[in-house]
Parts: C-alpha cells; structure tokens; sequence
C-alpha cells in the first residue's frame, strides 16, 4: 500500500479546504469501500482527510414536510430512523438490503453514494480497465459480465452502480447538497451520477473538493406507497443482479401515480421514465405492468454474458408493482 497522510477535520470548511489544497487528497467516511481500494492499490491517495467528527450525523424535519439527511449518517441508523421506515419504506428496505450489518454500522450515507463500482476488473490492478485507468481499455467486454449494465452503457465501460440506497434515493426525487470551495449547490439526484460515455473515470457529477453534506428527501405525496425489491445471487451480502425501487398510487384501479428506478442494470440508478409514461392513467394490472416493463427494457442493449437480466429485469419490475397495488399508502 502506498504510504499516506492523515489529517482529521473539525468543520465542513475545514474539511474542503484540505481537500482543495491538494490534488491527491481524498475524503474517509466510514471507509468500507475505500480502505478496500487502498490495500488493492485501485486508490492511491496522498492524504485522507477524515470526515466522521463532522456535524454531519443528524437526520432533521425539513419546514416542507420532507427530511434532511446527514452526510456522515450510518446506513444503519438511517434504515432504522423511525421517520425514514413511516415515510420513506423503499429507502429503508433498500438499506437493509445492502451489504452486512456490521458495515452497515459503519457506512455513511454520502460514501454510500459514492460508492464505486464492483466490476471484478476495477478492483483488479493487473487487467485492463478504462475507470481506474483511462485509455487502458474494457476487460469486461470480453470476461465476466453477469453484474454488467443492459441500459445506457458505452463501448468504454459497461459497469453498474452497486448502490441499493442510491435506487431508493431515486425515486424519492432526492436532492444532494453539496459544499465545495465555490460555496454551496445542490445537484437532484438524477443528475449526480453519470452515464459513462468516453469518459468513465467520472462517476459523478462532483467537482475535486466537494463534498456531500446532506440529502434531502421531499415527501411523497399523499397516496403513494412505496417497496424495494432486490434480485442477488445469493439471500444476503450480495449486490444487485437487478432490484427495483418503486412508489405508486392506485385510485379506483388506476394508476394515479408512479415514480420507478432500477438497480444493478446501468452506470446509475435507472430512472424508469418509459414505464412510468406508460403507467400514468392506465389500469393497475399485469397487463398493463407488463406493457411498461417492456416499453423502458425496450432500450435494453445487453452483451452476451448477462442477456438473462432484460427478462429479469422485465419480471422484478412487474411483480414489484403487483405487490404495491392495493397496499395501503404511506
Ligand atoms: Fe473497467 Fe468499466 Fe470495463 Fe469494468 S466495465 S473493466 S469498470 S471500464
């Protein structure tokens, strides 16, 4: 591992200082995705600045009804909040869903976010890989692809985000705050992460020296019920083959409403805005399910090694929206 620095910061402003100040700087959270990159050699900073002393750890009402969420809260304690599993259940499902408890009890909600991709060849130095060095090329194009993107995808990196709470985030319409040295902006959560295009070393919008401070979570609104349904290889401890995040509002047996983002399928949580055109008016059944389904999966272009996961993802969004129908709202 290559030797770094460590310098422990009091304030937000602080903190983005440091950060600003030097190139090679990085920010540590709870650190479970980037101490892995550190002992790999995939991250190979000059100091880490460390944000966990931050007053960044509350979860707040906002005067509008919605919830602020801290930075620095742990995905644990935020899937518990009893705010977030009355409000928001998708968010809190999505949390519970991801990883293991005890790095739950670690990771902070903006890590999370920030999170990078698993794709076997990122984390593996000694193979080609356009994300952790740009130019070098795509080992995934030709090797393992099972965790790979059907939506949205570049012939330079067909990698997935592996975040769970990032989908859920999605369809909340969560907005992200952000403070950088050119002060303070807020992104919506759509526009955060990044398709790859020609350059997939950028997942996110962020700029060297921002950092995520909150996010804030509008409320749903009256009538929506909301579920997050996640499709792994295994029971637990176990990214997403697809999952699906989902709110929807019935009224009289028609889709009143419909807000849908898909996991484990693109570089970012997918929006579902085909299907949820298609939804908008229709009646709430299976065939109408279906048809939305069909309708966003319609841009699909997977490769060879994970063609299964247009079906998958087709049935997940399906029987998610089946579940939803007729719950009561909250
Ligand atoms: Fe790297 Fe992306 Fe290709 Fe994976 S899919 S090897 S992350 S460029």
């Amino acid at each position: 591992m290559k030797p770094f620095d460590y310098r422990r910061a009091d304030d937000v402003a602080a903190a983005v200082a440091l950060l600003s100040r030097d190139r090679e700087a990085v920010f540590l959270g709870g650190g479970t995705n980037l101490v892995d990159h550190l002992r790999l050699g995939v991250a190979t900073p000059g100091l880490l600045v460390d944000i966990t002393r931050l007053p960044l750890d509350r979860i707040e009402e906002l005067p509008d009804g919605g919830v602020r969420v801290g930075g620095t809260v742990r995905n644990s304690d935020l899937a518990a909040d009893p705010l977030i599993r009355e409000r928001y259940p998708v968010l809190s499902q999505a949390l519970l869903s991801g990883a293991s408890g005890q790095l739950r009890n670690l990771a902070t909600t903006g890590g999370n976010l920030l999170q990078r991709t698993r794709c076997v060849y990122f984390q593996d130095v000694t193979t080609a890989c356009n994300k952790r060095v740009p130019g070098s090329g795509c080992s995934a194009l030709e090797g393992y692809q099972r965790y790979h993107a059907i939506l949205g995808a570049s012939p330079d990196c067909i990698a997935t985000h592996p975040s769970d709470m990032a989908v859920a985030m999605a369809v909340l319409d969560a907005v992200v705050q952000v403070t950088g040295p050119d002060g303070e902006r807020a992104v919506p959560l759509g526009d955060f992460h990044r398709l790859p295009g020609d350059e997939p070393q950028h997942d996110t919008v962020l700029r060297h020296g921002e950092l995520v401070t909150a996010m804030d979570l509008p409320a749903l609104p009256d009538g929506m019920t909301s579920l997050y349904r996640k499709v792994r290889d295994r029971a637990s401890y176990a990214f997403a083959l697809v999952s699906v995040a989902a709110a929807l509002d019935v009224r009289d047996g028609v889709v009143a409403d419909v807000r849908i983002a898909l996991g484990g399928v693109a570089h970012k949580p997918w929006r579902a805005a085909r299907a949820e055109r298609e939804l908008r008016g229709a009646p709430a059944t299976d065939d109408s399910f279906r048809r939305a389904a069909e309708a966003e999966l319609s841009a699909a272009q997977p490769v060879a090694g994970n063609a299964f996961k247009v079906p998958l993802a087709r049935n997940t969004l399906v029987a998610t929206l089946r579940e939803l129908t007729g719950r009561t709202p909250r």
